[in-house]
Formats: C-alpha cells, sequence, structure tokens
C-alpha cells in the first residue's frame, strides 16, 4: 500500500479512537495517534516532539500524554510520552511496544498494530498513572492528521 490517502483510507479510525478511549479508562494518562505522509523537517523523533508539543500534549495535569507518531508514506512511527512518564519510566519502557508495532506494520496490519500499540500503553500507564475517579479526558481521543504538505513532495 502506498500513498497517505491509502494509508487513512485503510484505517479504522474509530476502531482506534475506541481503543484509546477504553485505554485512558484503565490509567490517567492521554493517548493520541497522529498521522502525517511523512517527518517533514527533521529526524522523525524530532519532528514526533514538535507535533506533540503542537497538539498541546505538554499541558496535561500529570505530564503524562503519550504520542503515537505515524508517517504513513514513511511506514514509520516514534512513540513519546511526556516528562512526567520520562521521569519515572526507563528508555526500555516502549520498546517491546515499538518492537510489537514494527512487526504488525511490516504486515500490512495497521489499524490492528495500532490499536494493540494503544492498549499496550495504557497497561504500562496504569502501574504507573492509576485511573483515579474524576478523571478528566484532557486530550482528544481521535486520530489527528495533518496532510497539508501532501502535495508538495
Ligand atoms: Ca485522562
Ligand atoms: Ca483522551
Amino acid at each position: 500500500m502506498k500513498g497517505h490517502k491509502a494509508f487513512v483510507a485503510a484505517l479504522d479510525q474509530q476502531a482506534i479512537t475506541d481503543a484509546i478511549k477504553r485505554a485512558e479508562g484503565n490509567c490517567s494518562g492521554e493517548i493520541r495517534v497522529h498521522v502525517q505522509p511523512k517527518a517533514w523537517g527533521g529526524d522523525i523523533d524530532t519532528v514526533a516532539r514538535r507535533t506533540f508539543e503542537r497538539l498541546g500534549m505538554t499541558k496535561t495535569a500529570l505530564r503524562n500524554g503519550v504520542l503515537l507518531f505515524i508517517a504513513s508514506e514513511e511506514h514509520r512511527f516514534a512513540i513519546l510520552g511526556d516528562s512526567g512518564i520520562d521521569q519515572i519510566v526507563g528508555g526500555d519502557f516502549w520498546n517491546a511496544i515499538a518492537a510489537r508495532l514494527t512487526e504488525q506494520f511490516k504486515a500490512g496490519e495497521f489499524t490492528r498494530g495500532i490499536v494493540e500499540a494503544v492498549e499496550a500503553c495504557g497497561e504500562q500507564l496504569k502501574t504507573h498513572f492509576p485511573f483515579e475517579r474524576g478523571d478528566v479526558d484532557e486530550l482528544p481521543n481521535e486520530v489527528s492528521f495533518d496532510d497539508s504538505r501532501q502535495d508538495e513532495h
């Protein structure tokens, strides 16, 4: 499968949003999935970090947002957590999730891979950031897209 539009068309966005809702029902963390064609203007980790800030994800009360940033046409992704998470967990925290997602991407199982990654994030987060009564949904659960530069390449 090639192209951002084909990637987006093949995604089951509702399934991803539902997975985020379920995961956030188990922890206080906020999970977001963002898809854009390429990691424009830098390496994917830098661009993901920039996107993290642009989406307002540094504004959660406990600084426990997690972003799954996907460059659809490169079939690459980055998973990053905010400072509240980074202070607690080691560098290996996301490795198992990332390894599994890499496998799923290679197999073309994009929705399933993303849903499983979201579920795994929720599992990891609830250890350190358990759900508490009165939890606020601080960030939207819908998949975020940016294809504004889609026609430039
Ligand atoms: Ca929340
Ligand atoms: Ca949310």
